[in-house]
């Protein structure tokens, strides 16, 4: 039992391979005489003590026959499903998902990632595995039960933090480019190196990424957002050549450019910088992206004035504008996601404004209900843009930060306009002088919600009736029941 490993991890491997299902996976391989191994990202986050997920379960030979007799055995509460297709079967067992496949020996051709399969052995199949860290199997047949096989080093690789093919990374890389995005993603989530040989082969290969499809390369790159320190990511991919071909608009922030002795920051690695602020304040995908996303229109608004020197002017606006350019080639969701990153990019340098002492209150109510719920976030957001080494600076623009949320939480608690309608809607516009749907509502609906913002009038009922009908008169319109 636990044979080959040091005392350490056995007693952590004897607790995750008690249970009922690996007691039963175990008994019925054996019963059929089928070799039978738990392999890849399962194993390799028990050494890391990572909570494990998903269990893939490799067995020579029949592994749907497999499936259908564990189902069997565990019985009421295992759902099972068959892929005969992929040859692949997975078991729902309570909170566990098992995915049953025959060891595979798998070819490639050169316009396709779709390999030609076969039947293999467990070393083909541990072959045909992308990293060292994801090839380790132990085995399950009783004789053998906890036996870890490492034909590549894996284990090593996990203690010395090494990202490493198990085979010649140039074949491994060009048989399914996806890989290289892979082996970045696995690199800045688990805080690993890529070693020397696979790195450059990831160089070597990059053009290959042209024939994975955008769904499954932005995956990898949300892994990599959602990262703990994404920077790295961002980095390799930069360094290896993939950040151009899938995300030309982030390198085009690249480069400080100095004229008459004046410069601008390298908006590139500041974005790297705000994202890793942000990174450590949120788990939240699309505040991510929004870091991402707030200089996208640097490059595009960049001039040279004589007085002010460099100027960027409106990027936050072009950059709104650009985002579903950029969502729809990256097949990033268009939906309400989406609207919320334009609403952060459109509203990221706002709050900045409300810093001075003579900020109006109706300033801060204009942003609090352009904002909404989202407030929190949009000051969030602000906070991780502060990227100055002089930690002077930083300290004071924190303690301003702080000043407007003060301000913002003041207001909201005296006007409640986070989440405002105004009082009069344009149905009862249209019902109180008797007109059709078109834009002289929409006019009288905005001048109620601008006095109210402004501080013309209250948020009530009453003043905004009056307001309304004040308004209407200087057009010409009287109520139809006066
Ligand atoms: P995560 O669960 O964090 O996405 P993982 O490696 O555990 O990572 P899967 O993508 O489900 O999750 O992969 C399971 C295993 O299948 C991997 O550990 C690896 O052995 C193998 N694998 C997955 N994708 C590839 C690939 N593109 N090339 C080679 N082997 C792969």
């Amino acid at each position: 039992m636990l044979n080959n490993l040091g005392a350490e991890f056995q007693d952590i491997l004897k607790e995750k391979f008690s249970g009922k299902i690996f007691e039963i996976i175990s008994q019925v391989s054996d019963e059929m005489h089928l070799e039978c191994y738990a392999i890849g990202g399962y194993v390799r986050d028990i050494f890391l003590h990572r909570p494990s997920k998903d269990i893939d379960v490799v067995t020579v030979g029949k592994g749907i026959e497999l499936a259908q007799a564990v189902a069997k055995k565990l019985g009421r509460g295992a759902h099972l499903s068959v892929f005969k297709n992929f040859g692949t079967a997975q078991i729902k067992y309570k909170h566990t998902e098992i995915e049953f496949v025959g060891a595979r020996r798998e070819s490639y051709q050169r316009d396709s990632r779709k390999p030609i399969v076969e039947d293999g052995t467990l070393e083909d199949d541990q072959n045909r595995r992308d990293f060292t860290i994801n090839a380790l199997a132990i085995c399950l047949n009783k004789d053998r039960f906890g036996e870890l096989l490492d034909p590549f080093g894996g284990l090593k690789d996990l203690e010395d933090l090494i990202i490493r093919t198990p085979l010649d990374p140039d074949i491994t890389f060009s048989d399914d480019p996806l890989r290289m995005l892979r082996a970045i993603r696995f690199s800045s989530q688990l805080g690993f190196d890529i070693e020397a040989e696979t790195f450059d082969a990831i160089s070597r290969n990059k053009d290959r990424i042209e024939i994975i499809s955008k769904e499954r390369i932005i995956d990898e790159l949300n892994k990599i957002v959602l990262s703990p320190k994404p920077s790295v990511g961002f980095l390799q991919l930069d360094q290896t050549g993939l950040l151009p071909i899938i995300f030309p608009e982030l390198v085009a922030l690249k480069g400080a450019e100095t004229k008459e002795g004046v410069g601008h920051k390298d908006n590139f690695y500041h974005t790297l910088v705000v994202l890793d602020n942000i990174a450590k304040k949120t788990d939240n995908l699309w505040l991510r992206w929004s870091a991402i996303l707030h200089d996208i229109a640097k490059p595009a608004t960049k001039r040279w004035d004589d007085k002010q020197g460099w100027t960027f002017h409106n990027h936050n606006f072009i950059g709104e504008r650009m985002i579903p350019g950029i969502f729809r080639r990256m097949k990033l969701p268009l939906n309400e996601k989406m609207k919320y990153v334009q609403k952060m990019v459109t509203l990221h340098m706002r709050p900045q404004s409300l810093v001075d002492d003579s900020t109006s209150d109706s300033a801060v109510r204009r942003l609090l209900f352009e904002a909404g719920d989202d407030i929190d976030d949009l000051m969030t957001l602000c906070e991780a843009d502060i990227t100055s080494k002089n930690q002077e600076k930083v300290k004071r623009n924190l303690r301003n930060f702080e000043i407007v949320r003060g301000k913002l939480k003041e207001i909201e608690e005296k006007d409640h306009v986070r989440n405002f309608q105004p009082p009069i809607d344009g149905a009862e516009i249209m019902e109180i002088f008797g007109l059709i749907p078109g834009p002289e509502v929409g006019r009288l609906k905005s001048s109620i919600k601008d006095a109210i913002l402004d501080g013309v009038i209250p948020n009530e009922y009453g003043a905004a009736y009056t307001y309304l009908l004040d308004k209407a008169k200087k057009i010409g319109l009287e109520p139809k029941n006066k």
